[in-house]
């Protein structure tokens, strides 16, 4: 049973959305609503200057605060690591929209939260999530956790510098910012760029 999960280099990812583009097609997306964004900030001071470009969306916790709070049991993980949404259960009571730290989730005009589902639908044929596929610097990494084979696997290993957001909470992320461009790690701020 694969374990999947996603790696973004940030020193590759120029902030471009063509990511958030394609999952807003991939997914009909609505208007007005996100499930993946960019967040970008300029660090330091002149001439010590840098920007990061940060995408961002579910990240599939393995320790999901969203799941247990579902009083209707809509929210779940599956056994590879995936935590989703089905609609048909979903009273849209929004606990879970409350319960996630990462802002991930949505009420869609449906009637339903919704959210990233690292494309399921695109996994279930063999294929990697639309964001990857479309990311044209190829800083987007999918796959098996547990394969050392697997593309996510090996940017982990070659990364010199690993980051989740807020690890203190305890969700274990398994989205991973490779290479942050501050020494300091990932930005704080709270400005953020739909396209
Ligand atoms: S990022 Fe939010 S919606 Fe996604 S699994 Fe974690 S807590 Fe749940
Ligand atoms: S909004 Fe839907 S998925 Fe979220 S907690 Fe309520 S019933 Fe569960």
């Amino acid at each position: 049973m694969p374990r999947y999960a996603m790696a973004i280099d940030l020193s590759l990812c120029v902030g471009c959305a063509a990511c958030a583009v394609a999952c807003k097609m991939e997914n009909e997306v609505p208007p007005g609503v996100h499930r993946l964004w960019i967040r970008e900030r300029e660090l330091g001071v002149f001439p010590d200057l840098t920007v990061e470009f940060r995408p961002e969306q579910c990240l599939h916790c393995a320790n999901p605060p969203c799941v247990p709070v579902c009083p209707t049991g809509a929210s779940y993980q599956t056994k590879d690591g995936l935590v989703l949404v089905d609609p048909g259960k979903c009273i849209a009571c929004g606990a879970c929209v409350a319960a996630c730290p990462y802002d991930a989730r949505y009420l869609h005009p449906g009637g339903y939260v919704d959210k990233c589902t690292f494309c399921a639908h695109r996994l279930e044929k063999g294929g990697v999530p639309a964001c990857v596929e479309t990311c044209p610097t190829g800083c987007r990494a999918f796959g098996d956790l547990d394969d050392p084979e697997s593309p996510v696997a090996k940017a982990l290993k070659e990364a010199g510098r690993v980051d989740v957001l807020r690890p203190e909470l305890g969700t274990q992320p398994k989205l991973f910012y490779l290479n942050a461009p501050s020494k300091k790690g990932l930005s704080q701020e709270r400005e953020v760029r739909h396209d």
